[in-house]
Formats: C-alpha cells, sequence, structure tokens
C-alpha cells in the first residue's frame, strides 16, 4: 500500500472551482437561505451546471455525470460547508441518487439521474418516521401487493427536500420484511403534510409526508423484497462518508473564523489570540479537525479503491461529529457575546452543526456499528 497526502491537479481544481462558487454565489445569500428557510432552486440548478458541474460528481459518466467518485465528492463538500452547510444536504440528497439507483431499473436510473445531475429535481428518501429513527426495523408503514401494484400507506418524517423531489426512495414493511421503493413523485396519495422548521441547515426543509394508498408498479421494487435495510446501510456507508467531509469543511469554517477574530479583538492591551487559553483551544482543534479529515480522507479513498469499509465510515462519523459540535461551538466562544449575535456566521455554524449531527444515523449509532465491527474481527 501506498500512502500520498498530495491531490492530483484535477482534485485541486475541483476545490478551486468549490472555493469560487462559495465565494460568488452561496457567501453572498448563506445567511439570507438560514432567515428565510428557502434554499434558491436556482443555485441548485448552477450546481448542476457549467462551470460548476458538482452535482454530477458521484453520478456515472452514462448517466449523465462525471463518475469522479467519493474522494472528488468530498473536497467539493468540505470546501461548500465552510461557507454554506444547506448546499451539502443538498450534494448528498444527489449523492443518494446514484447509489439507490444502482438497485433500480435501467430505465429508472435513465430517467431520473441526468435529471438530478443538471440539478433539475432532487431524489428524496424517506425512512424516518414518527416511532422509528435510529431504529428503522420498527417502521411501520406498508406495502401491500395488489395485482401488478404495490400499495403503500403511511407517514414519514424528516423526509429532506420532499417537495422538490421527482422521486422517492420510501422504505416499507411487506410480508418479508422492510423494503426499499421508487416511488415517482407525480403518483397520487403523496401528500407533503408539514414542512417542520428546524434550528439549523435553514432552507433544507424536514418534511412530514403521508402516503395514502399511494400505488406504484409491481417493479418498483428495489433490490430484493425483506432486503431494504441491507440496501440502506450499503448506501449509506458510501453517502455517510461525503457527510463527514461536510462536517470537517463546517468545523473548518468555524475555526477559520475564530481564528481570524482572536487576531484582531483584543483583551487586557493585546489580541486575545495571545492568551493561551485561546491558543491552545485553537491548536487542540484545529488538530482534531486534522484527524477528522484523514480519517474521511481514508474511508472515502477505500471506498474509490473497491475496498470500502463500513468500520472507516463510521468511525470518520464519530470522530467529525465530535469535532464538528466541539470546533463549532469554541467558534462562537472565541468571539464572545458577539458570537451568538447574527452579526457573525459562528452563530448559524454552531445551530448547523447541532442539527447535522443526526442526519444519516446519530453519533452513537456510529459507535455502535465501530463496536460491532471490532467486536467482529
Ligand atoms: C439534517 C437531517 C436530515 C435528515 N434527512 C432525512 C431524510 O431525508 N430521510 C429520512 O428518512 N431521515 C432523515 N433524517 C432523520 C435521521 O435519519 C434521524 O434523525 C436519525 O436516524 C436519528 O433518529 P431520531 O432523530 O428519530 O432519533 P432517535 O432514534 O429517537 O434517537 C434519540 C437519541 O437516542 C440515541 N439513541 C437511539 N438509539 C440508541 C442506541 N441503541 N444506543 C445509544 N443511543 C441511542 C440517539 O443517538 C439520539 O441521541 C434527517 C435528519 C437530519 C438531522
Amino acid at each position: 500500500m501506498t500512502i500520498g497526502f498530495s491531490l492530483t491537479d484535477e482534485q485541486e481544481a475541483l476545490q478551486e472551482r468549490a472555493r469560487e462558487f462559495a465565494q460568488t454565489e452561496l457567501a453572498p445569500v448563506a445567511a439570507e437561505i438560514d432567515e428565510k428557510d428557502v434554499f434558491p432552486m436556482e443555485l441548485l440548478r448552477k450546481m448542476g451546471s457549467p462551470p460548476y458541474e458538482f452535482l454530477p460528481i458521484p453520478i456515472p459518466k452514462e448517466y449523465g455525470g462525471r463518475g469522479l467518485g467519493i474522494l472528488a465528492t468530498c473536497l467539493v463538500n468540505e470546501v461548500l460547508s465552510a461557507t454554506c452547510a444547506t448546499a451539502v444536504v443538498l450534494m448528498e440528497m444527489t449523492h443518494l441518487a446514484p447509489t439507490w439507483l444502482s438497485h433500480a431499473s435501467e430505465e429508472d436510473r435513465n430517467r431520473y439521474l441526468p435529471k438530478i445531475a443538471r440539478g433539475e429535481g432532487i431524489g428524496a428518501f424517506a425512512q424516518t418516521e414518527p416511532g422509528a429513527g435510529s431504529d428503522p426495523k420498527n417502521l411501520r408503514t406498508e406495502a401491500v401487493s395488489d395485482g401488478d401494484q404495490w400499495v403503500i400507506n403511511g407517514w414519514k418524517r424528516y423526509v429532506s427536500f420532499g417537495h422538490e423531489a421527482i422521486y422517492i426512495v420510501v422504505m416499507a414493511r411487506t410480508e418479508k420484511g422492510v423494503s426499499a421503493f421508487l416511488v415517482d413523485a407525480k403518483t397520487k396519495g403523496i401528500d407533503v403534510v408539514e414542512r417542520v422548521p428546524c434550528i439549523g441547515l435553514r432552507g433544507h426543509q424536514d418534511e412530514e409526508i403521508e402516503f395514502k394508498d399511494c400505488r406504484i408498479p409491481k417493479q418498483n421494487l428495489i433490490g430484493v423484497e425483506g432486503k431494504g435495510l441491507r440496501l440502506a446501510l450499503g448506501t449509506l456507508t458510501e453517502t455517510r462518508t461525503t457527510l463527514c467531509a461536510g462536517f470537517v469543511g463546517l468545523a473548518t469554517g468555524a475555526l477559520d473564523a475564530a481564528v481570524k477574530y482572536a487576531k484582531v479583538r483584543e483583551s487586557f492591551g493585546k489580541p486575545i489570540a495571545e492568551h493561551q487559553a485561546i491558543r491552545f483551544s485553537l491548536s487542540e482543534m484545529a488538530t482534531s479537525i486534522e484527524a477528522a479529515r484523514l480519517l474521511t480522507y481514508k474511508a472515502a479513498w477505500l471506498i474509490d479503491n473497491g475496498q470500502t469499509s463500513r468500520k472507516a465510515t463510521s468511525m470518520a462519523k464519530v470522530l467529525a461529529s465530535d469535532v464538528v459540535l466541539k470546533a463549532t461551538n469554541l467558534g462562537v466562544h472565541v468571539h464572545g457575546g458577539f458570537g451568538c449575535t447574527k452579526r457573525f456566521p459562528v452563530e448559524r455554524f454552531f445551530r448547523d452543526a447541532r442539527i447535522w449531527v443526526f442526519a444519516q444515523g446519530s453519533p452513537e449509532i456510529q459507535k455502535e456499528i465501530v463496536a460491532r465491527e471490532i467486536l467482529k474481527d
């Protein structure tokens, strides 16, 4: 095994493009997205179109994507997240599409993936329910076979960007266990009941959706009946990795803001950056962010090189979750009382981190996965 820590020219160019987009397109509207709780969909289209083309990065070339893989997606997520984490939620929704649809039909991949790559729609994922979050085996939504159709009934919670979806992957119980279904968003019987405002990642729209006698063709079962949760686990190993890069980016944004402020804010006749308590906090945070970045890149490298490791990804998510919570907290702390006002983005970063760590499985569930894997070894 060779170990290298330098990026290719193509990877550096991706980061540069992401910085340009963050500065010119996201920075001017990030606070407004947060305040209004709406993400402008024209930005999604820009993320899918030249010169940026971030959304197609994880989508295979034959479906209109760039086929650049997981590490490339991580590099872009990291940069965007330091300015506007909600944009990375959209990157994540896009990334879920090729992973889920790789188990669907060729016709469905051709129908949805090119649109998603261009930012003309979003693929949503509906697993969580009022009674089933960390424990999806407990979900209650049902899919009943009726002739050449499945009939879905149930209530889903926390469907990100459900109202913008062109399809929804719905996890539902059948006679053989929990199964995954591809539901076109135009199907009758899908009702976005409520958009629930959240503490952070505002604009991402946490939605409650009711499925009421929603009929879909028999062939829209994804994979094998009763094996939906196994598919979800495989899919999430990829997308959790790119999510970790978002955490690393948000933590870096908070640290950069703290460093900048610590150099100019004075107390007791000197910049606060000269007080040892502040210096050590910044130093410890920079060190742990770097550790989370390395674990994330390693997990991404393993996936790109055909050695996907659930343990590596969950280790990255355990550490990156902890680091992003601490770094954004420190970001506010170094700004003192001002850090708690809307005048500084650290206030938004802090709220974004607080909610984000639960996405795609809470930190405790990631620790469980790591424990299971090391006890099995
Ligand atoms: C930004 C964001 C976007 C999301 N988008 C989607 C989406 O698009 N589609 C979707 O289906 N869901 C989505 N979710 C939901 C997410 O998957 C759930 O929030 C997550 O799985 C946790 O479930 P829960 O919130 O019901 O918490 P619960 O499962 O109720 O857990 C509550 C607390 O108990 C802890 N806990 C639970 N079980 C254990 C255990 N065995 N050991 C130790 N601690 C435990 C948890 O860590 C947590 O701290 C999203 C969530 C967020 C925050």
